[in-house]
């Protein structure tokens, strides 16, 4: 029988519950356990492939093509477990859903109400993994306990747990335990409180991870367990990470959180095979040399908005063995004139996926100097696109050129709409998504770096390099070295004479992971340690 856990968030958003979610789902498979993990978001948002990264952080595709919350790439970096469309259910996909069937009759003239119809349908999610290969569904709930909009959703769980009994399913509750600098000390009342709301409503959690700055004493994890009614065992301290987040699993278990978990649920206990995670934890906390990445993007304020971006490229630097110091670089202050003194000494540049028109022009002016430069450059989606508009303009002369995304009546759109694109009205779900085959050309650096002639990449897009100009930009130097076999579109360009010069139309960060770096990124870091060195 496949058990349960749910996990919610208590006190304040941000704690990093996607990311303890992903460790307990790892700790667990590294007992022997198979594991599936979902998220459930309380925003109406049927997807999230609508929301702006700076609100929301980015946009995580699944190779299924499912458009779906970031966390769930917490989940494929730290686990195995198989993740699509379906790991991410919104309040927006649930309600869709249950008026879809009253559209249809399905409630045979019912009156349809948010107890039972939106919390059977909210209980059929949480069921959908069930089988004889899962032994455990963990369901991560997004917002923190006391929301409005998350009400549906622990009024679901609560009744999951009532009906398929406390030796089933369990909960894990992550909190905060905020640190008064002026009084020097770490307050228990918001978890109490926190653990309060959940209590209310018929939820008594089982365990309880303390997010704190500092550490906590005994006498202050017995007084939490006493009046949050948890067992004294069962709760659990979540300092901030030195060196990486890659150091939070073995913090974790550590301390016994995957034994809680596997006691509590009646498991099989055996020993954690951890010795490859604990390699990566040494090669990151032992780095032998550095390089320095300029990320030339729109959002650099925002580390979420990037963030499987920042994860691949620290995963590069896993690979290579060097620690990787990032600069986030704003695109709209760079130019011509200055991008030589903004991009001094960066042994790398990289240009991140985006949509519209702000600081286009200043990726364009940092593409053109890693060209001149022979920087390393690694343009991922919009990234490639720049790199094709820079090469057009200023080595094949084809003034003007651009996207038509940003320039309806340039004279050279290198990059611009399929047909299959021009007519989509909807904006949802509607890009060119999920995973795609792309065949690499011999004597390239992409086929260098995978070795192997046929790959998989996920995309995220509407424009396409036009092939059009496929023949004049490579008489010019441009090389094709990854092509779709189906719709002979161009996926990888490269420049000739250059150390590492290459634009992915895919997205080569959602498949990248710390034990497992993606070979684009490790080729990529690899290059910029080589720079470094002669520099
Ligand atoms: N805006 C570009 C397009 O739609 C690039 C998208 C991206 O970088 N994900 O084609």
């Amino acid at each position: 029988m496949t058990k349960h856990v749910f996990v919610t968030g208590g006190v304040v958003s941000s704690l990093g519950k996607g990311l303890t979610t992903a460790c307990i789902g790892m700790l667990l498979e590294s007992r022997g356990l198979r594991v599936r993990i979902q998220k459930f978001d309380p925003y109406i948002n049927v997807d999230a492939g609508t929301m702006n990264p700076f609100q929301h952080g980015e946009v995580y595709v699944t190779q299924d093509g499912g458009e779906t919350d970031l966390d769930l790439g917490h989940y494929e970096r730290f686990t195995n477990a198989p993740l699509s469309r379906q790991c991410n259910t919104t309040t927006g996909r649930i309600y869709h859903n249950v008026i879809t069937k009253e559209r249809r009759g399905a409630y045979l003239g019912g009156c349809v109400q948010v107890v039972p119809h939106i919390t059977n349908e909210i209980k059929s999610h949480i069921r959908q993994f069930d089988g004889p290969d899962v032994d455990i569904v963990l369901s991560e709930l997004g917002g923190t306990a006391g929301d409005i909009e998350s009400a549906s959703y622990l009024e679901a769980f609560r009744q999951f747990v009532y009906e398929h009994g406390r030796d089933n399913a369990c909960f894990v509750h992550l909190t905060l335990i905020p640190y008064l600098r002026a009084s020097g000390e770490l307050k228990t009342k918001p978890t109490q409180q926190s653990v309060g709301i959940l209590r209310q409503i018929g939820i008594q959690p089982d365990v309880l991870i303390c997010r704190s700055e500092k550490s906590m004493t005994q006498e202050m994890r017995d007084k939490i367990a006493l009046f949050c009614n948890v067992e004294k065992k069962y709760v659990f301290e979540e300092l901030d990470v030195e060196h990486s987040i890659y150091e939070l699993p073995l913090l974790l278990h550590q301390q016994g959180v995957d034994d809680a978990l596997i006691e509590r649920l009646g498991l099989p206990k055996k020993p954690a095979q951890l010795e490859e995670w604990q390699k990566l934890v040494h090669s990151v906390v032992n780095p032998k040399g550095s390089v320095d990445i300029a990320v030339v993007g729109k959002y650099i304020e925002l580390k979420d908005a990037y963030k499987s971006v920042y994860e691949s490229i620290a995963h590069g630097g896993i690979a290579n063995n060097v620690e990787v110091n990032i600069h986030r670089i704003a695109a709209e202050e760079i130019n011509d004139q200055n991008a030589g003194a903004k991009l001094r000494g960066v042994t790398g540049i990289l240009v991140p996926g985006g949509f519209g028109e702000r600081g286009i022009e200043g990726k364009i002016s940092a593409v053109r100097f890693a060209r001149e430069n022979r920087v390393p450059y690694f343009g991922l989606c919009l990234g490639m696109q720049i790199a094709v508009i820079e090469f057009a303009r200023n080595v094949a002369g084809l003034k003007g050129a651009h996207s038509s995304e940003f320039s309806k009546d340039t004279p050279h759109p290198v990059i611009t709409l399929l047909k299959d694109q021009a007519n989509v009205r909807d904006m949802g779900g509607t890009m060119r998504l999920g995973s795609q085959p792309c065949k690499l050309v011999e004597g390239t650096i992409a086929r260098k770096a995978y070795g192997v002639e046929l790959v998989q990449e996920r995309h995220r897009h509407r424009y396409e390099f036009n092939n059009a100009y496929r023949e004049q930009l490579s008489a010019k130097g441009l090389i094709v070295s990854g092509i779709n076999p189906d719709l002979d579109l161009v996926e990888i360009s490269e420049i000739k004479d250059h150390p590492f010069f290459v634009g992915v139309q895919f997205h080569p960060e959602f498949q990248s992971k710390p034990i497992k770096a993606h070979p684009l990124f490790r080729a990529f870091i690899e290059a910029a340690a080589k720079r470094k060195a002669a520099l």
